[in-house]
């Protein structure tokens, strides 16, 4: 039998669907908008055994299959390849356990992370990822990109929130390590091998998620600042005296783009997102305003005027009316980001007159995102505006992925963030794990 027979008579015909059940399917691309092709056939797999048995037939055939979580991500990670099959997790979700004692939650890969939350909520405890696609990510896509997100700041990225995983080896085979102990030092972390892996190691089923104290005392406020020097200023005095949990910078051009100006009577060169738990945010205001750090600043006095906030800072980009859009999602050190804006823009401009950068991002987190837009862009346009900005990420010690992964978009340019023998170490992992190379083919390396 050929795989495809194979896989319809393991899974049956509802969870292996092909040719017309797949039109009208959104398996072509994930939400960078740059797949276009639909795999040869989507497994829908609805439990760990059948996961298991589905990529032992693809193992014994040589068929690539590419994991698909909620497709959201921006790096075209979870894009089929003509031939390519999927494998969505949308099957297995549910929140199985939610352990007060360990301070832990048991979730299955394909639960959307906002589910998640939300239970973790209704049981007193704070899940503490959170990302603007809240909605549509699923938990296996958040650990396979680790997942960064609003509240790095503060809690860390998945990975810093991962405490037991288990996932189906390339052949089929389970690695089941759903530890709730905060200490495991036994042997090397698979764990964390997984996390951002981006489906080529592994398909991630289940996870241990550490949960957080309910954060009480939250207070936002958007602040109008004049220099980057002053944005720098505030930032080092707040971490050295309040709980920061955002720090959420945004250029002029992007402030004005997604609406900000309703906040202040004219648009500032700098906004800035100060979140803060336990208190303490007022009075480190007040002495900003007195030093004369900030021009303005306003305190949300409801949780429906903190959202107003955040909106800008989220603002979704249809409404904004941009398109052909290039998006950056760098790191770079946080006391040279702004020269790296001002250069970043000025070759943009000079290559591409028509375009526009926007730049915003997690400053607290050293994550700096850019979107570019370059109207009726071409592949030729695209690498342009790549190069410009991933050589002066390497130029300034920085690197080219801060959280959305390498996926294919970036895979040309991680010789600008890893060395030869970096990535002959990740090629030796790849190998062995999946010696047949059938995980996610052409992603990553
Ligand atoms: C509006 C918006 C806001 C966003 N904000 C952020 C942000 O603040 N921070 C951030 O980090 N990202 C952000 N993203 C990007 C995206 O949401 C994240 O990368 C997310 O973690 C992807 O999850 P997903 O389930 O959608 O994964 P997918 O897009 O389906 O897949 C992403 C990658 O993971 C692999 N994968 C998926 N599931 C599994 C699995 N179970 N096992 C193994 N591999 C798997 C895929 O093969 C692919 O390589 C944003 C995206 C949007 C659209």
């Amino acid at each position: 039998m050929d795989a495809l027979s194979e896989l319809r008579a393991a899974l049956g015909p509802d969870a292996c669907l092909t040719g017309e059940a797949l039109q009208g399917v959104a398996h072509r691309s994930d939400a960078s908008a740059t797949g276009q092709d639909l795999p040869l056939a989507l497994l829908r797999p609805g439990s760990v055994a059948e996961i298991s048995k589905a990529l032992e037939i693809c193992h014994r055939h040589g068929q690539p299959v590419v994991p698909q979580g909620g497709m959201t991500g921006l790096a075209g990670g979870a894009n089929c390849r003509p031939g390519d099959v999927a494998l969505s997790l949308a099957r297995f979700h549910g929140v199985e356990e939610i352990d007060p004692v360990a301070g832990a939650m048991v979730v299955r890969a394909g639960t959307v992370l906002e589910i998640a939350q939300n239970a973790a909520t209704d049981a007193g405890f704070l899940l503490p990822i959170d990302l603007g696609a809240r909605g549509s990510c699923q938990i296996g896509g958040n650990i396979a990109t680790n997942a960064g997100g609003l509240r790095v700041v503060r809690h860390g990225t998945v990975r810093d929130n991962l405490l037991g995983l288990e996932a189906v080896q390339a052949d089929g085979s389970v690695l089941s390590h759903l530890s709730r102990m905060r200490k495991d030092n036994t042997g090397y972390d698979l764990r964390h091998l997984m996390a951002g892996s981006e489906g080529t190691l592994a398909v991630i089923t289940r996870a241990v998620l550490r949960l957080s104290p309910m954060p009480s005392g939250i207070e936002t406020a958007v602040c109008a600042l004049e220099s980057y020097d002053a944005v720098l200023a505030l930032m080092s005095r707040a971490r050295g005296q309040v709980a920061l949990s955002a720090f959420e910078v945004m250029w002029a051009d992007y402030f004005e783009l997604c609406g900000g100006r309703r906040l202040f009577s004219t648009t500032p060169p700098f906004a800035v997102i100060v979140e803060t738990e336990g208190g303490g945010l007022e009075p480190l205001l007040e002495s900003a305003v007195e030093d004369s750090l900030i021009l303005d600043a306003l305190v949300a006095q409801s949780h429906a005027e903190a959202r107003r906030f955040w909106e800008v800072r989220e603002a979704a980009l249809p409404e904004a009316h941009v398109n052909d859009i290039v998006n950056f999602d760098v790191s770079l050190p946080i006391a040279g980001m702004d020269d790296y804006v001002e250069v970043c823009r000025a070759r943009i401009s000079s290559a591409q007159p028509a375009a526009r950068s926007f730049f915003f991002g997690h400053i607290g987190d050293s994550n700096l995102h850019i979107m570019v837009e370059v109207p009726g862009y071409s592949d030729a346009d695209v690498h342009a505006v790549d190069r410009i900005a991933y050589d002066l990420v390497r130029d300034l010690g920085g690197v080219i992925s801060a959280e959305h992964g390498i996926g294919t978009l970036k895979r040309g340019w991680l010789g600008h963030s890893r060395s030869p023998a970096e990535l002959a170490a990740m090629r030796a992992i790849k190998h062995a794990l999946d010696p047949a190379g059938i995980l996610n083919p052409g992603k990553v390396l």
